[in-house]
């Protein structure tokens, strides 16, 4: 746990505010008990508030409270800040001149003097994070992984000597530190997404944008429109070292992919690093945009390239996210659960060929269209859950073969059977895919529910077919 102390010497004995008692909350408010703070927290969920109870937490409701008794508040990165409209709990502190922060911050302010890396962007932050903290403990660098992936910041044991904290920093939590800049920071992408939690996409651009701001490195996609723009923003203001992430040849100082191949130009000469085309935990071209901020940032770091390049091939892959659960007579069963819409499923569909593809769940706006670009490497789908029959008639109209399999465990063992006995056939050995285009609620509690179910369920199956 990290020490807050010299946070709380810094509130001058006034009482802390915690609203939300989520994972970094609850771990917010005992580390800042331990250091001695006064700490007055609510979660509207009865079971949160009498867990954080059992744990030594004083519970008291805010409505009765004057606001100017405290000073701070550690707001929940779940609770609205700005749109809809801002929590009631966030009219109050504003009202009062609180400053409103997340356990992020309070990180930042215990001055712990460790360096940091942030990863943001709409989409990859979890897999490049995940991948920079492997690349650097695989080269021996004591490092700690935190933020929006694996545990919150301040439960992070920092002891004996970490040098080194990778976070994982989501818009919410960005929009809930005032001062704290990563030493290395890095922007992978920015396409529309929680947009009714910032109003306006120039606010949900602004909310990542700030990551940028002071001194240090920044690490910035040029590859989409929006980036691109922060990418010049960032020239121009002059503060940070800026170098630009590309899947694509750019003359710009940074690091990029072209034919599959890593080029470093960070330096002032382009040089060619290795092969990246084929790695199969990071499969993909989003995974590629993966790869290249990965590597910059731990190559500013300091580590070497070849070391980079070695550590990036052996990357485990994050559950639910493509992956590679067991591989049956030459067949790979992939569970890609986190894939709850359409464009995350398109990105898995991209990196194979003959997919036994089981979907469904409950539908996001679109559904599947789209999927009909991927209809040639679509041997059969399997649907699930309430979308199966929207999703029966979809593809219908794209002749895309289905089955109305309804359960999970019913269309892994169809999916099993089929694909096992097309094997061996001319053309790509056969996947088996999970990557259900849908949230999970309807038949799980939730994506890594779905993913855990889908995995034992694979676990249990058999070499030879017909016992399955
Ligand atoms: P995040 O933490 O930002 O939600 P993840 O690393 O968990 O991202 O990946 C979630 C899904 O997003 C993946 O399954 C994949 O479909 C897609 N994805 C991953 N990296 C990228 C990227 N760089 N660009 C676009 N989509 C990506």
């Amino acid at each position: 746990m990290i020490d807050t102390k010299p946070f709380v010497e810094s509130l001058n004995d006034k009482p802390v505010a915690v609203y939300g008692l989520g994972l970094s909350g609850f771990s917010a408010a005992k580390a800042l008990i331990k250091s001695g703070a006064k700490v007055f927290a609510w979660d509207d969920d009865e079971e949160r508030r009498y867990m954080a109870a059992q744990a030594g937490i004083e519970i008291s409701s805010f409505d009765d409270l004057d606001f100017h008794h405290f000073s701070i508040l550690v707001l929940s990165p779940g609770v609205a800040l700005h749109f809809p409209a801002p929590h009631m709990v966030v009219q109050k502190a504003r009202e009062a001149g609180l400053e409103i922060v997340c356990d992020i911050e309070i990180f930042h302010r215990c001055k712990t003097g460790v360096k940091t890396i942030g990863i943001t962007g709409t989409n990859g932050k979890s897999t490049t994070t995940a991948l920079i903290h492997h690349v650097l403990t695989q080269s021996g660098v004591n490092n700690v992984m935190g933020g929006n992936i694996g545990r919150p910041v301040l439960d992070l044991d920092i002891r004996p000597h970490k040098t080194l904290a990778v976070f994982e920093l989501s818009s919410y939590q960005l929009d809930l530190c005032p001062s704290f800049r990563p030493d290395i920071s890095v922007l992978l992408n920015l396409t529309p997404d929680h947009l009714d939690r910032h109003g306006s996409m120039e606010a949900y651009i602004s909310a990542k944008e700030i990551i940028f701001e002071g001194d240090g490195v920044a690490l910035c996609s040029i590859d989409d429109e929006q980036t691109k723009n922060v990418y010049d923003r960032t020239v121009k203001a002059g503060f940070r070292r800026v170098y630009a992430l590309s899947v694509h040849k750019t003359p710009l100082q940074g690091v990029f992919v072209h034919d599959g191949y890593l080029y470093d130009h960070l330096g002032t000469d382009e040089k060619e690093i290795g092969s990246v085309g084929n790695i199969q935990t990071l499969l993909g071209v989003h995974n590629l945009q993966n790869i290249v901020a990965a590597y910059a940032a731990c190559k500013i770091f300091g580590l070497a390239s070849d070391e980079i390049l070695e550590h990036i091939k052996t990357y485990p892959g994050l559950a639910h996210r493509q992956y590679l659960t067991r591989i049956i007579n030459g067949i790979a069963y992939v569970n890609d659960s986190k894939a709850t819409n359409m464009d995350a499923t398109s990105k898995a569909l991209a990196c194979y060929n003959n997919i036994y593809l089981i979907a469904g769940g409950r539908a996001k706006e679109g559904g599947l269209s789209g999927i009909e670009s991927f209809a040639d490497k679509i041997s059969h789908v399997f649907l699930i859950g309430e979308a199966m029959d929207d999703f029966a008639r979809q593809i219908e109209k794209f002749g895309i073969r289905h089955t109305k399999s309804q359960s999970l465990d019913v269309a892994v063992l169809e999916a099993h059977k089929m694909a096992q006995s097309k094997r061996g056939e001319p053309g790509s050995a056969p996947t088996v895919l999970l990557s259900p285009a849908c949230a999970s609620w309807d038949q799980f509690k939730n994506f890594e529910h779905r993913g855990d179910v889908f995995t034992s369920l694979v676990n249990s199956l058999s070499e030879d077919v017909a016992s399955s």
